[in-house]
């Protein structure tokens, strides 16, 4: 398969390894000049879970390409763009592997192929140009984004990775949306809560943590039931629960952001539920201090676009 991976960064540059160990892959890497210039002279190196060397073609330019599949995984502030410029290109599909809800509406708006939901529990962190720290295998879920895109492009999307020996499950429209939202209130949960207050993710499973985390996970589960996606308050509760349990002894993505004063995933996170909420008159009262406490940061710092 022909595959193209839009922003690599941590996550792109390691499936962009990993897919390029198939023989029958083709992978083109789309990321900034240093991290392009080092892979095209000596390669992309990955480490941790296991170490390899591997030769994908690489550019700086998103423009005009085209592929069986486009992987979108940069950080969500950044998808308007990657959707412009993939627009520009031909995909038998796209697929965002991003964090946060509201990217595959925006690929939508701007690709005029199926478009396709993923999650991902993997681990990476981009250590320098041209390496990737590999640092923890999960699962991958796939599904088509709207209804009327299941076509088998999810199906392929997963042999494409099973051949990678990657752990990938292939849901349909309504089990990706319930994945996606399970995964929101995870992150809604953990997110800001760990960077406001910094600390681990551990921390909040305890009290008085735990207390915070429950009314953020109801919340979301009301919203995703007000748009239409059956998760119940205890599944989404039982999500966070997980996820606290799984990475107890990790600073969660956002708790990485504040301390490097970097900008956030928010808006795809606790905004998205807010938003969702507003559209749909219900209050979510937890999730908007937590929106608006880490963009008031964000703002102090200039972070944000004007
Ligand atoms: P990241 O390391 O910042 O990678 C994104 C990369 O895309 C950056 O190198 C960025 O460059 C580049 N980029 C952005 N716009 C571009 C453009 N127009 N052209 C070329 N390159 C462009 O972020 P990440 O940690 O991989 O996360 C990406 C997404 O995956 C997020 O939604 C995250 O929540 C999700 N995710 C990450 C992990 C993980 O382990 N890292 C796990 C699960 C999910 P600049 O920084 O220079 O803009």
């Amino acid at each position: 398969m022909d595959i193209v991976v839009f922003g690599a960064g941590s996550i792109g540059s390691l499936f962009g390894a990993l897919l390029a160990r198939v023989p029958e892959h083709s992978v083109t890497l789309v990321g900034r000049d240093r991290h392009i210039a080092a892979v095209r002279d000596s390669g992309l190196r990955v480490t941790g879970v296991d170490d390899f060397v591997v030769r994908p073609s690489a550019t700086t330019d998103g423009t005009d390409l085209s592929a069986d599949l486009a992987l979108v995984t940069v950080k969500s502030f950044d998808t308007e763009t990657a959707a412009r410029e993939l627009g520009t290109g031909a995909f038998r599909a796209v697929c965002s592997l991003q964090n946060g809800l509201g990217n595959e509406e925006t690929l939508a708006r701007h690709l005029n192929c199926p478009v396709l939901a993923g999650t991902t529990s993997y681990g990476a962190v981009r250590e320098a140009p041209g390496a990737v720290a590999w640092n923890g295998s999960g699962d991958i879920v796939v599904g088509p984004w709207d209804p009327r895109d299941a076509d088998g492009a999810a199906d392929e999307v997963g042999e494409a990775f099973a051949a990678a020996d990657l752990s990938i499950t292939v849901a349909d429209a309504d089990g990706i949306r319930r994945r996606l939202w399970h995964k929101l209130a995870a992150n809604a949960a953990v997110n800001p809560t760990t960077a406001l207050a910094r600390v681990e993710n551990g921390a909040f499973g305890n009290q008085p943590g735990s207390d915070l985390v429950e009314p953020i996970a109801r919340e979301v589960a009301a919203t995703a039931r007000a748009s239409g996606v059956d998760v119940d308050d205890e599944e989404a509760a039982a999500a966070v629960a997980e996820v606290i349990e799984a990475t107890a002894g990790n600073e969660s993505s956002m708790y990485r952001d504040v301390e490097r004063g970097r900008r956030t995933e928010i808006d795809v996170i606790n905004g998205y539920v807010v938003e969702q909420a507003r559209k749909h008159g219900i209050d979510v009262p937890v999730n908007e201090t937590l929106w608006t406490l880490i963009r008031t940061w964000e703002a102090g710092r200039e972070l944000r676009d004007p």
